[in-house]
């Protein structure tokens, strides 16, 4: 990727860049960036941290990771891998903006329950222009993953429930 996100220190906002698309912008007032030159058409509305949310501060680390996209820690930072997540977007253009929004789930929620928060970041995306766009990629994605899983469920189950819960507000479960 041409250039590597990068945190605002001292305003507890972070920016992240996500296949030429700056992801996270926390009501500072600062400047969108402008997309990479050579990425493709990608559609404008994101997800943005709000209230309460404001303070989370989004960090690039892939040693926090552990091979995960994003996590997220109780002292309310988001750690990402750069790689791991440009890896979904070329699998699924689109698909790793939805990583972001369920650690944010977890601030949330403050719960570890991962069908709940796919949930809660799924009914957010209710809220994005492009909301639709982002849960079918990262359904596309989950869709690839078709073992079953005690946390999340199977890929296709989390597909399902990242549907389910975008078009009519949940359940989470199964
Ligand atoms: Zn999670």
């Amino acid at each position: 990727m041409p250039a590597a996100a990068t945190s605002a220190r001292g305003l507890g906002v972070a920016v992240g860049l996500i296949a030429g698309v700056v992801f996270g912008l926390a009501g500072s007032g600062l400047p969108i960036a402008a997309p990479a030159s050579a990425a493709p058409k990608t559609p404008t509305g994101m997800w943005r941290p709000y209230g309460a949310l404001l303070d989370v501060v989004v960090v690039p680390d892939c040693d926090k990771t552990a091979g995960a996209a994003a996590i997220a820690d109780p002292e309310r930072r988001i750690y990402y891998c750069p790689t791991r997540v440009d890896y979904i977007n070329r699998r699924a253009p689109g698909a790793g903006h939805f990583f972001f929004v369920h650690e944010f789930g977890h601030i949330a929620l403050d719960s570890g329950d991962e069908r709940e928060v796919d949930c809660w970041a799924a009914r957010e995306f209710r809220k994005v222009a492009d909301g639709a766009y982002y849960i079918e990629a990262a359904a596309r994605f989950f869709m690839r993953f078709p073992r079953p899983d005690d946390k999340y469920g199977s890929g296709k189950e989390r597909a399902l429930r990242l549907r389910r819960c975008y078009a009519d507000g949940g359940p989470a479960y199964p």
